[in-house]
C-alpha cells in the first residue's frame, strides 16, 4: 500500500500533505492471477493446436500407409481373381458383364472387348431350356441366395462344353443386389469320365443278367425235381442258390436302371392306365413277404379314380419299391398302408408304415446313391441303397414329385404326386427293369 508524508511551505504557509492509495484501486486477486491464467491458458492452447495437428499429420501418413497396403491387397485380388482356372465374371444387376477374367477368355473363345457390356445369354450362354433361366434369375435377384446349376454352355468357335455355374449376389447394407458374380468351372472332362464309368456299369451290368438267368432256371428246374427228387438236403442247398442269385439279378438290374437313368437313355411312354390295378398286384406279388411278417395291409383307393396317362412301367416300379421297402423295414405283425387318392391337380400316393423310421439326422441323404440309413443296416435286412434314387428319378423326371415323413422307431410315410394330365413323355432308347 502506497503511503507518503512531506511538508511544503508555500506562501508563508506550512502545508502538510499527506497521500494515500484508496482501496478501490488495489488489483483484485483474480486480476493478479490474470496474467499467469493467460499465460497457463495460452500454454494449453498451443499445446492442444500442436497436438491437433501432429495426429493429424500422422493420421494422413497412417491413411497414406494403409491406402498403399490396400492398393497392394486390391492388386493381389485382382491378379488372383484375373489368373484364376475358373472361369470368373462380374455382372450389373440386368446381366450385362463388367468384368471377365484370363479363364472366361480362354473357356468361352470370347475376348474380354467382345464380352463387356453384353449379356453371357447372348454370348456362350442360353443353352438350357427356359425353366432353368427363371430359376436362376428368381433365386439370385428374387431370393437374394447363391444360385448353383451344371449347364451346357456353347464356344465361340460353337463348341458345347459342360460347366458347373455359381453366382452369388453381392448386396449392399440395405440387402439391394449391387451386382453378381458368377464362377463357372469347365467340367467337360469329368462327365466325360463319369459318362464313361456308366457306360461300363450299364455294359457289365447287361452282360451279367445272362448267365444269372440261366442260373435262376436251372435252380428252378432243380427244385422243380426236372432233374430228378431232390433229399432235404439238397432242396436246402438249391433253395440257397436261388435265393441268393435273385438277389443278385435284383442287384444287376437295380445297377442298370441307375446307369439307364445317369446316361439319360430311359424312356417315359405314358399311356392311360388303371393305376389301382397296378397298386393291386404289387401288393399281391409282395403277399409272400407280407404274409410271412404277419404284416397288416390297410388299403384304400379313391372310387372314381379316372385312367391317367402314365407309364404302367415305371408306375409299377415306383410301387414295388416304396411296398417293398414299407414291407422291409416294419417290423412283424405291424401295419403298412396304402392310398391312392387324387387332389385338385394331382394323383397322390401315400404309402406309409408303422416301422423302423429314418433317423432325423440321415434324412437328407436318403435318396443318394447307394446310401442305406444306419438303423435298418444294424437290423441286417437286405438292400442296395438304390430303389429310391430310382423312383426320384423317375418322378421327378415324369413331372412329379416325392419327399416323406420320418421318426426314428416311430414309422415312415412316403409321398408321391403324379400331374392328373399325366406323365411328361421322354425320348430314349432304353426301358428300365
Ligand atoms: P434299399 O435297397 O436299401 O431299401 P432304397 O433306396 O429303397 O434302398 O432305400 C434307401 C434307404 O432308405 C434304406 O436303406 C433305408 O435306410 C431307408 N428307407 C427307405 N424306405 C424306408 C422305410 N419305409 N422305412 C425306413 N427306412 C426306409
Amino acid at each position: 500500500m502506497f503511503v507518503q508524508d512531506s511538508d511544503l511551505s508555500i506562501a508563508g504557509r506550512k502545508w502538510a500533505l499527506h497521500f494515500e492509495d484508496s482501496s478501490e484501486f488495489f488489483p483484485s486477486s483474480a486480476e493478479k492471477l490474470l496474467p499467469l491464467t493467460v499465460l497457463i491458458a495460452g500454454l494449453i492452447f498451443s499445446f492442444l493446436i500442436f497436438f491437433v495437428l501432429h495426429s493429424f499429420s500422422r493420421t494422413k501418413l497412417r491413411a497414406l500407409q494403409l491406402a498403399q497396403e490396400l492398393t497392394v491387397d486390391l492388386q493381389k485380388f485382382q491378379l488372383a481373381v484375373e489368373n484364376a482356372s475358373d472361369h470368373i465374371i462380374i455382372t450389373n444387376t440386368d446381366g450385362n458383364i463388367l468384368y471377365a477374367n484370363k479363364a472366361a477368355e480362354i473357356i468361352t473363345g470370347y475376348s474380354k472387348k467382345e464380352m463387356l457390356g453384353r449379356k453371357s445369354g447372348d454370348l456362350w450362354g442360353g443353352k438350357m431350356d427356359k425353366a432353368f433361366y427363371q430359376k436362376m434369375w428368381k433365386t439370385i435377384k428374387e431370393e437374394k441366395k447363391v444360385f448353383v446349376g451344371e449347364l451346357t454352355n456353347k464356344r465361340k468357335g460353337g463348341e458345347k462344353y459342360e460347366v458347373q455355374l455359381r453366382i452369388s449376389p453381392v448386396l449392399d447394407e440395405k440387402g439391394n443386389e449391387i451386382f453378381f458374380v458368377g464362377i463357372e468351372r469347365d467340367i467337360t472332362r469329368e462327365k466325360q469320365i463319369d459318362k464313361a464309368k456308366t457306360e461300363f456299369v450299364s455294359l457289365a451290368s447287361h452282360q451279367l443278367r445272362t448267365p444269372l438267368t440261366s442260373i435262376n432256371w436251372y435252380a428252378e428246374m432243380l427244385l422243380s425235381g426236372d432233374a430228378g427228387k431232390l433229399n432235404d438236403d439238397q432242396k436246402q442247398f438249391v433253395n440257397e442258390i436261388h435265393v441268393g442269385n435273385q438277389r443278385m439279378v435284383d442287384l444287376v438290374n437295380a445297377l442298370l436302371n441307375v446307369s439307364r437313368i445317369d446316361l439319360g437313355t430311359f424312356a417315359i411312354e405314358p399311356a392311360l392306365t388303371n393305376i389301382v390295378e397296378i397298386a393291386k398286384s404289387v401288393l399281391a406279388e409282395l403277399k409272400p413277404q407280407i404274409q410271412k411278417k404277419q404284416i397288416k395291409v390297410e388299403e384304400k383307393y379313391d372310387k372314381d379314380m379316372p385312367l391317367i396317362k402314365i407309364d404302367p412301367k415305371l408306375t409299377r416300379i415306383i410301387f414295388q419299391n416304396l411296398l417293398s421297402n414299407a414291407v422291409k423295414y416294419t417290423p412283424v405283425k405291424e401295419k403298412i398302408s396304402l392310398n391312392v387318392t387324387k387332389t385338385k391337380k394331382d394323383l397322390l400316393i401315400e404309402v406309409a408304415d408303422n416301422g423302423y423310421g429314418i433317423p432325423k439326422s440321415q434324412q437328407s441323404k436318403i435318396f443318394t446313391k447307394l446310401f442305406r440309413a444306419d438303423n435298418v443296416q444294424k437290423k441286417d435286412v437286405e438292400g442296395t441303397g438304390l430303389g429310391l434314387y430310382i423312383v426320384k428319378s423317375i418322378i421327378e423326371k415324369s413331372g412329379g414329385k416325392i419327399w416323406f415323413e420320418s421318426e426314428e422307431n416311430n414309422g415312415t410315410t412316403f409321398f408321391v404326386t403324379v400331374p392328373l394330365s399325366g406323365m411328361k413323355d421322354k425320348k430314349g432308347t432304353k426301358g428300365l427293369n
